[in-house]
């Protein structure tokens, strides 16, 4: 039976068997919302960090790199509004004290809440569903009122706090450090308006229930640019922003059906437009990948009143100072991740024998090809084997030997993780140097000369 929609589960079990993606701190027990990336998946993840430079950097003319520090100074999250309003609306269960997401689970009801809205909005719309909602664990019905609990995860960096100031937080977003060196990259560069800057970059979040895999976690990884534009000019460039990032989720092979757009009902004051790229991920339906926003001048202004730094920039023909406006565009990587390998999940037939395989797109794949002896126990096969492995990896391909099991296990090793080719030497190759390679959707094979290899793997 063809499966082409797997579960959470399927996707959970799978990235754990095959080294994807790990549980944080296993043998303790585990850390809620923090996941390490294993030898698969740290592969997976670079590849799509460098296809996402790639798209947001070196394709573009007028778009610079940064990679700020992790830690700011304290004032920066006063400035941003965080400290204050960086918060999402929880309720506790009076049984069990369990902490609920208001918003998410009023949500799963059906009622359209967010965790912009007001403390009384919220607070009246539980009120009305209460009953609907039954605590995740106990199942009771029985909370507390709703208050904000806000997300920044403190440090005691330098020790601030004991001189009772704020302390030193960690990033509740990676945007920030690319307003902190605007001036910086203007100063330096002097790039002319309009110009973006793209950084990833770690974020923490003390999230009130992680769950769902990556898709929640308290530490992940943000991908996100930021367009500087001159005020009002804000419309024509947005609209493109959207349509580039919309094109760059097809080039990584998810399929278009399970991307929909979303536009926010509820802005923040000072926004003039925000709309999500959704996914539909197994289980969970259609989430929010990847926000784009249309922010006007709020985050320089705001840093040039808190820092009295002059933000402005200066238009290098007419002399013209002004705040620019900024879009932005944020994507967590590991929600990413997750809809790469969802999305590339297939479960199928071949040669009368079930597998799953992953059909990732040959960039991103962890490893591009797999280098096979026919046999363990022929020395001049696996010689020869080793000699092309030595070769596509000096060549700077990412390529893997296995000389382990008979060559159907082989290939559903590889099918697992992706690999999107397997080549095998056989006792042909010793006579005239050619090499089957068999691709990975189709099990077809072909002949290649080992000196096309390379031409062929790309
Ligand atoms: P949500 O409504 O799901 O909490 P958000 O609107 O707060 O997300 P942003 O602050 O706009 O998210 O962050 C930008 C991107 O960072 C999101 O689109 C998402 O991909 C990612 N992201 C945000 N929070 C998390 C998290 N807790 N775990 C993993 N990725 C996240």
């Amino acid at each position: 039976m063809k499966k082409n929609i797997p579960t959470l589960d399927d996707i959970v079990s799978l990235a754990k068997r095959k080294g994807f993606v790990y549980p944080s701190s296993e043998i303790y027990g585990g850390l809620a919302g923090v996941y390490d990336f294993g030898p698969r998946g740290v592969e997976l993840l670079n590849n799509l960090k460098r296809s996402w430079w790639k798209a947001n950097v070196y394709d573009k003319e007028n778009y610079f790199g940064l990679d700020s520090g992790m830690f700011k100074h304290p004032k920066v999250w006063e400035a941003s509004g965080h400290t204050k309003g960086f918060a999402d609306p929880l309720a506790e269960c009076r049984e069990c004290n369990t902490r609920i997401r208001v918003d998410k689970e009023l949500g799963n009801i059906g009622v359209i809440a967010d965790e912009k809205m007001s403390e009384e909005v919220i607070n009246t719309l539980f009120d009305e569903h209460r009953k609907e909602i039954a605590c995740p664990k106990c199942g009771k019905k029985n909370f507390t009122a709703v208050r904000a609990f806000n997300l920044l995860v403190k440090s005691n960096l330098g020790d601030f706090t004991s001189e009772g100031n704020e302390p030193v937080y960690l990033p509740g977003e990676a945007s920030q450090g690319i307003y902190l060196n605007f001036k910086n990259v203007v100063d330096t560069l002097q790039p002319k308006i309009p110009f973006g800057i793209a950084q990833i970059g770690k974020a923490f979040r003390n999230e009130i229930s992680p769950r769902n895999f990556l898709f929640r976690a308290r530490e992940f990884e943000q991908a996100d640019t930021q367009y500087f534009v001159r005020p009002n000019e804000n419309k024509d460039a947005y609209e493109q922003i959207k349509q580039d990032r919309w094109n760059w989720y097809l080039s990584l092979g998810i399929r278009e059906e399970n991307l929909r757009w979303h536009q926010h009902e509820n802005l923040v004051f000072y926004a003039k437009d925000a709309w999500d790229i959704e996914y539909n991920f197994p289980s969970l339906g259609f989430d929010e990948l990847e926000g784009i926003h249309d922010r006007t001048n709020y985050d320089l202004t705001q840093h040039q009143e808190f820092s009295g730094v002059d933000l402005r920039y200066t238009d290098p023909e007419t002399g013209e100072k002004y705040v620019p406006w900024i879009l932005e565009t944020s994507v967590g990587m590991g929600r990413m991740f997750m809809a790469v390998i969802c999305d590339a999940y297939r479960e199928d037939e071949l040669g009368g024998e079930k597998r799953v395989y992953l059909a990732l797109a040959p960039h991103l794949a962890p490893v591009r090809a797999a280098v096979f002896p026919l046999l363990k126990n022929k020395p001049e096969l696996v010689a020869k084997a080793r000699e092309v492995y030595v070769h596509l990896k000096k060549a700077g391909i990412v390529v893997a030997f296995d000389d382990n099991g008979n060559i159907g296990k082989r290939y559903r090793r590889q099918d697992e993780i992706g690999t999107p080719a397997c080549i095998t030497i056989d006792f042909d190759t010793l006579t005239d140097d050619t090499v089957t390679v068999r691709d990975r959707d189709t099990g077809e094979q072909e002949r290649v000369a080992i000196s096309d290899l390379l031409g062929k793997l790309g």
